[in-house]
């Protein structure tokens, strides 16, 4: 049964906290983000002949970690079967089968499974399993302040989020279109973001998400 996220794109300051409860509970250092939220932005400013200024500038944030896709890309390329689906719809590494050939960092296109360069292994977010099994919610869901997140299968999220889930698209600029590899991931747009549909936005922070 498929399981995955819900992201209130309306609610989202950007504020982090999401990326930073789930480094504390995986206790990653600086290299390590299994959680990462993605700053974009576009528009401009414009000077009129009279001197006054208009603006059509936006700015929006996107909190994003592995989608456990439907069609998933990088259990498709893994030569071993270590990145698998587990029984309750999550995707992550056995670390038994893993040989470290790096495939499945290269095949996904949300940048989700990275090389555990301690481990030599692939490493990746994997819905918090052991917590959903003891039936609580994936670390990054409790931490947040403006409850911008929730986990679950797609019947548990269109229950809790009755009047917002039919309204969601699983791909909001710049995340690849849906088609790709069927995310479970549902996103409840803001304005903004449907503002930069017109596609003159950017990623505003490359450098800290490391591209
Ligand atoms: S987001 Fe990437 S790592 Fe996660 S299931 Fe989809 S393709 Fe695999
Ligand atoms: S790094 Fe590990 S999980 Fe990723 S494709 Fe290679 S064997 Fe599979
Ligand atoms: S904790 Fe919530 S509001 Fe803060 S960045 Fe994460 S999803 Fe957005």
């Amino acid at each position: 049964m498929p399981r995955g996220f819900f992201f209130d794109n309306t609610r989202c300051t950007g504020c982090r906290t999401c990326a930073l409860a789930c480094k504390d509970f995986h206790d990653h250092g600086p290299e390590q983000a299994f959680r990462r939220v993605i700053d974009y932005e576009g528009g401009s400013w414009k000077v009129a002949d009279d001197g006054t200024v208009a603006t059509d500038a936006y700015g929006y944030h996107i909190s994003l970690s592995c989608n456990h896709c439907t069609s998933a890309a990088c259990t498709k390329v893994c030569p071993t079967g270590a990145m698998h689906r587990d029984t309750m719809g999550l995707v992550w590494p056995d670390m038994s089968r893993c040989i470290g050939c790096g495939y499945c960092t290269m095949a996904c296109p949300y940048h989700a499974p990275a090389i555990d360069q301690k481990l030599k292994r692939s490493s990746k977010c994997d819905g918090c399993h052991q917590r959903v099994a003891a039936g609580q919610t994936p670390i990054c869901v409790e931490a947040c302040p403006l409850r911008a997140l929730d986990f679950g299968t797609t019947g548990e999220l269109a229950e809790r989020h009755p009047h917002d889930f039919d309204r969601c698209t699983r791909s909001i600029m710049p995340l690849p279109p849906k088609e790709a590899t069927t995310p479970n991931l549902f996103v409840l747009a803001s304005p903004a973001a449907r503002r930069a549909e017109a596609g003159d936005g950017r990623i505003a922070n490359r450098e800290e998400l490391g591209l």
